[in-house]
């Protein structure tokens, strides 16, 4: 019974040195509005893919958008392979529409650099999910093969079947539909991790 309590405790202690390293990383770029949620906090949902199929301008147009991803059975199969998250929340008020593109894109930049380092350190599974779709290029390509950038690509949460609404309230975060482009946006960047 001794031993059984040990090795719980000493997995908890391990589990707390893991988040450490990883919120240094954070810390470094300054990424610091953040939760730790369990994978299965994620949703994923059919009628996700279905609203970037019909009414969404992506589509068929970006290379780490619907159709180029894949399906969303698959989207959950992925997800289920992961114990916790990360998820990271960005809020930022624009003046104009196309003022969200570059904002998005720098922080692209930096996410998957986060990315990178957290693989680097020891967590062979990251994997970072934009809180956009893939902005990194002015004019993307719109497919996988010809994209010009496959080294740092990433898909956003929608772009995997990700509810966002239900998993960004479901980590105590605010997420409302906007109506006019002035109100602050609350975008969600997704790492996982383990
Ligand atoms: S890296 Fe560039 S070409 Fe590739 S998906 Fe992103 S925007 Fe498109």
């Amino acid at each position: 019974m001794d031993t059984i309590f040990n090795c719980r405790i000493k997995r908890g202690l391990f589990k707390i040195n893991d988040h450490r390293t990883l919120e240094a990383l954070f810390t470094k770029f300054n990424f610091t509005d953040y939760r730790w949620i369990k994978a299965s906090q994620i949703e994923v949902a059919h009628w996700v893919r279905f609203k970037c199929m019909f009414g969404c301008s992506s589509y068929g147009k970006k290379g780490s958008c619907p159709p180029q991803v894949p399906s969303v059975e698959e989207c959950r199969a992925f997800f289920s392979e992961y114990d916790e998250a990360v998820i990271f929340h960005l809020a930022k008020k624009v003046e104009q529409p196309e003022d969200r593109v570059p904002w998005s894109r720098e922080i692209e930049k930096e996410l998957v650099k986060l990315e990178r380092e957290a693989f680097w350190s020891g967590y062979h599974k990251a994997f970072m999910l934009f809180m956009d779709e893939c902005r990194l290029c002015v004019n993307c390509t719109g497919s996988r093969e010809a994209c010009v950038n496959k080294d740092d690509s990433r898909p956003g949460p929608e772009s995997l079947a990700v509810d966002v609404f239900t998993t960004a309230r479901s980590a105590g975060y605010p997420i409302e539909v906007l109506s006019d482009y002035k109100q602050e946006m609350h975008r969600y960047a997704l790492l996982m991790v383990e």
